[in-house]
C-alpha cells in the first residue's frame, strides 16, 4: 500500500525561489490518498473528548469538514475578514509578508465547549495561533490541533506550546 506521502507533491521553487511548496492537491485528486488522509488525521483523534471541530478558510475546510461529519460533530469555519453575515469576533495576526484578519461567528463557540482544529498544513503556526486565540476570546478550550502536513524547520509547533499538536506526516 502506498503511503500518504507518496501522494504529496513537492514543488521546488514555488511560490519564490528556495521554498519547497507541498502540495496537497495530489493527495485529494486520488480517492485513496484522500481516504488514507482522512483516516489518518481522524485517527490522531480517536480517544480525544471534544465538541467541535474548528478549521480556517478554505484548506481546513477540506479536511476539517468530513472528519467531523464521520464522528458526528459540528464544524465551525474561520474565514477571512468580511466574509461571515452574522457578529463576529476577530484577530490580527502577522504574516511573512503583511498581515491577515481571520473571524469566526460569536455563536458558533459556547464557554466551556472543547474544541479540535484542524488544517492542512504547519509552516510558522502563525494562522493556528491567530485561532487558538479566537477559540478562547469565546471561552473554549483548544483539546487539540491537528494537521496533515507539519513543515518542522519553520518551528510551528513551538508557537503552539502549551497546546496538543500533532501531524500526519513531517517534512525537516
Ligand atoms: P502558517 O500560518 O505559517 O503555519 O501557514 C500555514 C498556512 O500556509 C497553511 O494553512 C497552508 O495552507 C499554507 N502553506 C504554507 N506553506 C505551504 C506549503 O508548502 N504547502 C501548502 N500550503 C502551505
Amino acid at each position: 500500500m502506498k503511503d500518504l506521502k507518496d501522494y504529496v507533491r513537492s514543488i521546488p521553487d514555488f511560490p519564490e525561489p528556495g521554498i519547497i511548496f507541498r502540495d496537497i492537491t495530489s493527495i485529494l485528486q486520488s480517492k485513496e490518498g484522500l481516504k488514507l488522509a482522512i483516516d489518518k488525521m481522524q485517527e490522531l483523534l480517536k480517544d480525544v473528548d471534544f465538541d467541535l471541530i474548528v478549521g480556517p478558510e478554505s484548506r481546513g475546510f477540506i479536511f476539517g469538514v468530513p472528519i467531523a461529519y464521520n464522528m458526528n460533530k459540528a464544524f465551525i469555519p474561520v474565514r477571512k475578514k468580511g466574509k461571515l453575515p452574522c457578529e463576529t469576533v476577530s484577530i490580527d495576526y502577522e504574516l511573512e509578508y503583511g498581515k491577515a484578519s481571520i473571524e469566526v461567528h460569536k455563536d458558533a463557540i459556547k464557554p466551556g465547549q472543547k474544541v479540535v482544529i484542524i488544517d492542512d498544513l504547519i509552516a510558522t503556526g502563525g494562522t493556528i495561533e491567530a485561532i487558538t486565540k479566537l477559540v478562547e476570546m469565546l471561552g473554549g478550550e483548544v483539546v487539540k490541533i491537528i494537521f496533515l502536513i507539519e513543515l518542522k524547520g519553520l518551528k510551528g509547533r513551538e508557537r503552539l506550546a502549551g497546546f496538543d499538536v500533532d501531524a500526519v506526516i513531517q517534512y525537516d
